[in-house]
């Protein structure tokens, strides 16, 4: 049996997990899930955003499931997210955007992976204030972060069978970080003859992504870079509510939708549980249930044919719990 951590996580993160482990256990696969609190919900009830038992389990199961958190605004702390990846270095963010078949969008053929470096450029959150008007922040670039993001791209591209790698940069402009960067992109490619490889500025990376999307394969960047692009890619498949994540290194693995806590929507059991149910699949891949997560997937497309059972975000007038019980018996 294997044990996986769990964290409901804030606002609507309890009734998507909950979508999602009723799902799971519809599969009967030798999987347990050990449940603690992270962010909002952890520092109400022992004041801390993330309790060491919340760590320490992590520690020992190498995989968890997580749902969106609530950083307090306004107090000073610092993200959930951020610390997760620091803590555990989990310098690869994998978000796969891949347009269902069923799903309303303006796109046909969207099939792209970005992956984001997770643990450099300016979200190491080193501002120096210089005056009251002015202020500063670094942007880091390593050598060593930038070769395993980038390599764990183009490993991804060998073992999933996809055909090109595309680096994201801004190196006209940032010579010295992105050009450290896109140099490195351009040694490791050599070592990957079979993989077509080239490189976008991220301005035209954008126009690109909206003008001619299925150009696009697997795209390594920057995690500022990642982390706007990844949204823009979502609103190229149906929206948030189904774009699945994983950051991960070579040690742990933490899966988790891409939206975040929808605080707007909270208790009203009309959220789409989808984005974390995907990453739940991307998870079953991982530790080698690919069959019974393509199981899953294919559930997904069959339920998203029928508007009806869909949730609002996606044009329905659906629950949560509606459409998740018809993802079950589409299994
Ligand atoms: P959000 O992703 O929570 O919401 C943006 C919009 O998308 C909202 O209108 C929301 O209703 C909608 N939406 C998001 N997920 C949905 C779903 N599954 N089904 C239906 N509609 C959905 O972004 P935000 O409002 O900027 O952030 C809210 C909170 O979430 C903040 O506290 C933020 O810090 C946190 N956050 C957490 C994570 C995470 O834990 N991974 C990521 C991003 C934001």
């Amino acid at each position: 049996m294997k044990t996986i951590t769990l964290f409901e996580g804030d606002g609507i993160g309890p009734e998507i997990t909950q979508a999602t482990l009723d799902v799971i256990q519809a599969l009967q696969l030798p999987l347990q899930f050990e449940k603690y609190d992270i962010g909002q919900t952890a520092y109400e009830k022992c004041g801390e955003l993330i309790p060491t038992v919340s760590i320490d389990s992590i520690k020992k199961n190498k995989v968890a499931l997580k749902a969106p958190v609530t950083t307090p605004v306004g107090k000073g702390f610092r993200s959930v997210n951020v610390q997760l990846r620091i803590i555990f270095d989990l310098y690869a963010n994998v978000r796969p955007a891949k347009l269902l078949p069923n799903v309303k969008s303006r796109y046909e053929n969207i099939d792209l992976v970005v992956f984001r470096e997770n643990t450099e450029d300016l979200y190491i959150g080193e501002e120096t204030v210089i005056s009251a008007d002015e202020v500063h922040a670094i942007k880091k670039i390593t050598r060593k972060g930038s070769e395993r993001i980038i390599r764990s791209a183009f490993e991804y591209a060998v073992n999933n069978n996809r055909k090109k790698v595309t680096c994201v940069h801004k190196a006209n402009i940032l010579k010295k970080s992105d050009g450290l960067f896109l140099d490195i992109f351009n040694t490791i490619k050599e070592e990957y003859p079979q993989i077509e490889a080239n490189d976008v500025i991220v301005d035209n990376a954008c126009m690109q992504l909206v003008m001619r999307p299925e150009q696009f394969d697997i795209m390594v960047m920057p995690n500022l870079y990642g982390d706007i692009l990844s949204d823009l890619t979502s609103g190229l498949i149906g929206g948030l509510g189904l774009l699945p994540s994983a950051q991960m290194n070579d040690e742990y693995a933490i899966f988790e939708a891409v939206h975040g806590s929808a605080p707007d929507i909270a208790g009203k059991g009309i959220a789409n549980p989808t984005a974390l149910l995907l990453s739940a699949c991307m998870m079953l891949d991982y530790l080698g249930y690919q069959q019974e997560a393509n199981k899953v997937r294919n559930a997904i497309i069959k339920t998203l044919a029928n508007l009806e059972d869909c949730t609002p975000d996606l044009g329905g007038k659906s629950s949560t719990t509606h459409y998740t019980q018809k993802i079950i018996s589409n299994l």
